[in-house]
């Protein structure tokens, strides 16, 4: 087992010139070289293997590991169903559009022009008396089928 010593010189890749150099090892940490000095640019930095070095280890290392295949690639495909909070889309360039009235009965799908709210297409029916509207401020819960009392 090697054992590194300060002042001891060792083979490093020099940060600053970029290449395999000697180095003198300035602090030994752990029976590592924690930092050295550059015998060339006498910079000094922490101790990194030789790229030749750590570039064979790293080959090594990776014929060793099992290949993982990325099954997380698997899709995250959107599982947002059909986004209710989507705001609505414009009626169809042929829909007809009612003019909304409590008294009237809507269906689902239909396009209503609502004097504060604008148009908006309803969603469904909560009762009879009751209709889920989608307008482009929100959703709106509108009365319907409700005769007005005279
Ligand atoms: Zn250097």
């Amino acid at each position: 087992m090697t054992t590194y010593r300060a002042g001891q010189e060792i083979d490093s890749y020099c940060t600053k010139c970029k290449l395999d150099l000697t180095h003198k090892i300035i602090a030994v940490v752990a029976n590592k070289p924690a930092n050295v000095e550059c015998r060339t640019c006498y910079g000094s930095h922490k101790y990194r293997a030789p790229k030749s070095a750590s570039a064979a280890a790293n080959a090594a290392a990776a014929s060793t590991k099992t290949p993982r295949a990325s099954k997380s690639a698997v899709s995250k495909a959107s599982t947002r169903g059909a986004s209710e909070d989507a705001p609505p889309a414009a009626p169809p360039p042929h829909a007809h559009i009612f003019i909304y009235t409590i008294a009237e009965r809507f269906a689902p799908n239909t396009w209503i022009s609502h004097k504060t709210f604008g148009v908006g297409v309803v969603i469904r029916e909560l009762a009879l008396n009751k209709i889920e509207v989608r307008f482009d401020s929100g959703t709106k819960v509108l009365v319907q089928n409700t005769p007005t009392a005279s």
